[in-house]
């Protein structure tokens, strides 16, 4: 089968900086790097990193070739990424030297998906395959029922929060995953508690905590795998793409979890998004 993501994709612009600027403040960085990043970026390097096929459904301007790119290397299908005249989607961060940051995100590209970006890619999926979307693009109401009307699998990764866009997606979703904040703003915001939404699986993750399940049955927690984290950007991600992964090939979801708990703890210890995201030979020799 197959994973189709509809996803951002971010140049994430990293400026090392003194201390972050205070409003009417100039100040010159002392380092600047650029990754590839965007959480539909990182999903769509996840689950293919994780061996399954993944096509990425998304947009950037002439100047985010280099991460269509990166990612065709990473191994996803990138055929429905459209150029379109505007810029490609900016996280422009500034990080201090205890680590302190602060991020403009600029939407640019990741807001202007065509719709027929996304018609032709569904054209191609088949019955069984999954839909994968996040919060930081457009067409997400659309590309949902879509994919339920085409009896694709669609699974929703609420993130960043937004309580209407949940609700919005939330009849035709087979799969949710939020982390444990997220999963608050929802109890929050609509009196439901993860177990009470009407979704399949949903899935909250907890940081070192681990994740719980919550399936049809009754719910399972999973703890986390001890390690030492220098950077937990991207984890989040790097779990989704591996659950997807291993339910795209079949796996139970307990197994699925297990995998995905794996590159979570191994995604904390490096440093990085999408460029570090381990692939499965990496995660298959992680020992606990
Ligand atoms: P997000 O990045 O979306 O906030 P989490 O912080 O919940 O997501 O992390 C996702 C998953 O990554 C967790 O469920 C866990 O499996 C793994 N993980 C995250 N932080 C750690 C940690 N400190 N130690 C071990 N595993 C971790």
């Amino acid at each position: 089968m197959a994973i189709w993501n509809l996803g951002s994709i971010n140049a994430d612009i990293v400026y090392s900086v003194p201390h972050i600027p205070a409003p009417g403040e100039t100040l010159s960085s002392t380092g600047r790097q650029t990754y590839l990043g965007g959480k539909g970026a990182n999903m769509s390097v996840a689950a293919a990193r994780a061996g399954a096929r993944v096509n990425h459904i998304g947009a950037v301007g002439a100047d985010g070739r280099w991460a269509v790119e990166r990612l065709l290397e990473y191994g996803v299908d990138t055929r429905n990424i459209t150029e379109i005249a505007t810029e490609t989607a900016q996280a422009i961060i500034m990080v201090d030297p205890k680590g302190e940051n602060a991020i403009l995100l600029h939407l640019g590209a990741n807001a202007e998906i065509p719709q027929t970006t996304l018609q032709t890619a569904m054209a191609e999926a088949e019955t069984g395959d999954w839909l994968v979307i996040q919060n930081e693009t457009n067409l997400q109401r659309t590309g949902a029922n879509l994919g339920k009307k085409m009896g694709l699998k669609v699974a929703y990764a609420a993130a960043p929060f937004d309580a209407d866009r949940v609700m919005a997606v939330l009849p035709h979703l087979d799969f949710l995953i939020l982390n444990a904040v997220e999963a608050s703003q929802l109890e929050a915001a609509t009196g439901q508690a993860p177990a009470d939404l009407p979704v399949q699986d949903v899935i909250v993750t907890r940081g070192a905590d681990g994740a719980d399940w919550y399936g049809r049955a009754d719910k399972q927690h999973f703890d986390a795998i001890k390690v030492d984290p220098v950077d937990t950007t991207g984890a989040g991600d790097t779990f989704t793409g591996y659950v997807l992964a291993g339910l795209d090939r079949g796996m139970p979801m307990e197994q699925a979890i297990g995998m995905a708990l794996k590159a979570g703890a191994l995604m904390v210890t490096r440093h990085g998004t999408a460029d570090v995201i381990p692939d499965l030979s990496e995660v298959q020799a992680f020992q606990l």
